[in-house]
């Protein structure tokens, strides 16, 4: 099983990979939590891809066990696979049994509200599709009802959406934790705990959500934050070659 040669959005060779990815405080970006008797019950965590070039990132989901049959899907854009898992409410891995649907701010409310209403604007959640062969993810914005009158304008992407062309907004996964109430990025990389207790991240993830089909794509920005450093997952590598432990997109 390999990924394309070179990135399907920009055509570059070379990409990061991170695996696993993790979130701070030593969780793992996970695939699915589904309720058990002990709790959450985390299923599968995810590696990533992300283009040198561009920062389209291509997720891959690892051991996971949906736990019921594949449903046919979409042709996966990795390998063409027909069946897969969706998960409809993707999970942010917040804390210890606690998951939180990822939120999105697809547009701000709009500035004659916003002094009177305050309000977090227009919003969504994230969906993933899951492909059975290779485990590549494929991401949709479920957005949440808002009246268009208290829209505000969308942030632009430069980019289009690779699936339809439609025009898209740019965003970030908004953050949890009731302290740090603004939208966060999201770090590629986050690395284990200093001696002070600091965790080290490098690059952050937006997300391209398409304002007609609502297709999500997501980008690693800040990549010049990035190192190789195998110990904790992170290889910069030619698509198509091996990673140092073979595991992975290149297995
Ligand atoms: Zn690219
Ligand atoms: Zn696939
Ligand atoms: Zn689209």
């Amino acid at each position: 099983m390999s990924i394309h040669d070179v990135c399907r959005g920009c055509g570059h060779a070379v990409a990061w990979i991170v695996r696993p990815v993790r979130e701070r405080n030593d969780r793992l970006m996970i695939v699915e939590s589904t309720p058990g008797a002990d709790g959450e019950a985390h299923r599968g965590w995810y590696e990533a891809a992300v283009c040198a070039g561009c920062g389209l990132t291509q997720f891959f989901a690892r051991d996971y066990d949906a736990g019921r049959a594949a449903q046919p899907i979409d042709p996966c854009r990795e390998c063409s696979g027909m069946t897969g898992w969706t998960i409809a409410e993707a999970p942010d891995n917040v804390d210890t049994d606690r998951v939180a649907p990822m939120h999105l701010r697809l547009a701000p409310v709009k500035f004659k509200f916003s002094l009177m209403l305050g309000g977090t604007g227009w919003r969504g959640t994230l969906a993933a599709r899951i492909c059975a062969s290779c485990g590549a993810a494929s991401w949709f914005c479920r957005p949440e009802d808002y009246p268009a009158e208290d829209k505000g304008a969308s942030p632009r992407s430069k980019r289009v959406c690779l699936r339809c062309q439609g025009a898209c907004t740019t965003t970030r996964l908004e953050d949890h934790d009731a302290e740090q109430k603004n939208a966060l990025s999201r770090a590629i990389f986050v690395g284990k705990p200093n001696f002070f207790g600091f965790y080290g991240e490098g690059g952050a993830f937006e997300v391209d959500v398409c304002l007609s089909c609502f297709a999500a794509d997501w980008y690693g920005t800040k990549l010049n934050e990035l190192r190789e450093r195998p110990d904790d997952g992170v290889y910069r590598i030619t698509r198509g070659g091996d990673t140092p432990d073979g595991g992975g997109p290149y297995r």
